[in-house]
């Protein structure tokens, strides 16, 4: 497959298998006063290599290799990040340069995004999740009392996507960002919902297939973030499934993962639109998250999810805002009150 660029609000993507060997032209074509370069500790030991080749050729004046997962996602990370840009002084014409999951890519947005008010920045994400979802759309963001509580939207100039990395991903890992591909495919394309469905086999990171997956992917997301960048209406979609997921997360003290979570919010989306808005994909949607080995069944009961789902970060109300399914490629946000749902749920 061929190297795709797309324009992204003042960034550019450019997806394919090889673009990570652009990087190098594009840093000398920047001319940045200083670069740093952070990197996912497990992406540097899976691809020793190929980090070792481009940190030769980029020659950063400051080189960081962090953990990734959740731990890593604080306050205390960032501030380490400004004093070591700021001890090695640079300036707002230096770049930074992350590569690795969404964790590394949050982390070091919000970095280059408050450093100096903003000092240039490419993202090169490494797991499926953060190559299929959570690298477009300049989302950033760091845990402090609750998940994500403290972010900016900032776009990197470039975003280097390269299915090379995805080929060492633990399989949970890859579970985690076929959820969010599934949940593209209800939002805006049918033909990924298809092709799931044709390749019933587990699809991993060797199938030539999960390119195509995650092309797909990208463009509905980019869609739709183009429309609207911070999220005051039609961004809210992409939201499907994580109303019920970020409180399953939650009561699960994070054991059960965020692609977990969100394969049960969508299949609990899937049967409320199927009650409440005669929405017949249901048994359909649910067969192509198990066929995928994704979990459909919520483990816990309403009242154990209630304190969890009005208590969402940026939510202090009875009401809550479900994202259903009319049909597929047509989402739509609905405001519920808890006590609806509770009827809701007793019918489902
Ligand atoms: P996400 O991208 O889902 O937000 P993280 O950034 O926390 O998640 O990454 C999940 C885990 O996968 C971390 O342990 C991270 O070190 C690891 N990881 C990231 N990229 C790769 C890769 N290409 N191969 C193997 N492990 C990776
Ligand atoms: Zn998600």
């Amino acid at each position: 497959m061929s190297i795709i660029t797309y324009n992204h609000l003042n960034g550019k993507i450019i997806f394919g298998r090889g673009s990570i060997h652009i990087l190098e032209q594009l840093i000398q074509d920047m001319k940045p006063y200083k670069k740093a370069l952070i990197i996912d500790e497990n992406v540097s030991r899976f691809h020793n290599q190929l980090i070792n080749e481009l940190s030769s050729t980029i020659n950063p004046d400051l080189h960081i290799e962090l953990p990734g997962g959740e731990q890593t996602k604080t306050i205390d990370t960032v501030r380490e990040l400004w004093i070591n840009l700021y001890e090695k002084e640079f300036t707002r014409t230096s770049v930074l340069i992350a590569i690795g999951g969404g964790v590394i890519g949050d982390l070091s947005g919000f970095t280059a995004s408050t450093y100096m008010r903003g000092i240039k920045f490419i993202y090169i994400p490494t797991t499926l999740l953060a190559q299929a979802d959570s690298c477009i759309g300049g989302k950033n963001g760091v845990d402090f009392k609750v998940k994500n509580l403290i972010g900016t939207f900032y776009i990197p100039t470039y975003t280097i996507i390269d299915p090379i990395f995805i080929t060492t991903l633990p399989k949970r890992e890859f579970r985690n960002g076929l959820a969010e591909i599934i949940k593209h495919g209800i939002i805006g394309s049918e033909k990924i919902l298809k092709m799931l469905e044709k390749n019933m086999q587990e699809i991993n990171a060797q199938n030539q297939l999960i390119e195509k997956l995650i092309r797909l992917s990208i463009e509905v997301k980019l869609n739709i973030v183009e429309l609207d960048y911070k999220e005051s209406g039609v961004r809210r979609i992409l939201n499907l499934g994580h109303t019920f997921g970020h409180a399953i997360e939650k009561i699960s003290d994070y054991k059960i993962s965020h692609g977990e979570a969100v394969s049960m919010g969508i299949a609990t989306a899937a049967r409320i639109s199927k009650y409440t808005l005669g929405f017949t994909g249901e048994k359909r949607i649910i067969n192509i998250l198990r066929n995928h080995n994704l979990p459909t069944e919520i483990p816990y009961t309403l009242d154990e999810m209630e304190e969890a789902l009005l208590h969402d970060k940026k939510r202090w109300s009875d009401k809550l805002t479900l994202i259903l399914i009319r049909e597929i490629e047509e989402v739509i946000p609905m405001d519920i009150e808890l006590e609806e749902l509770k009827r809701v749920w007793e019918a489902i």
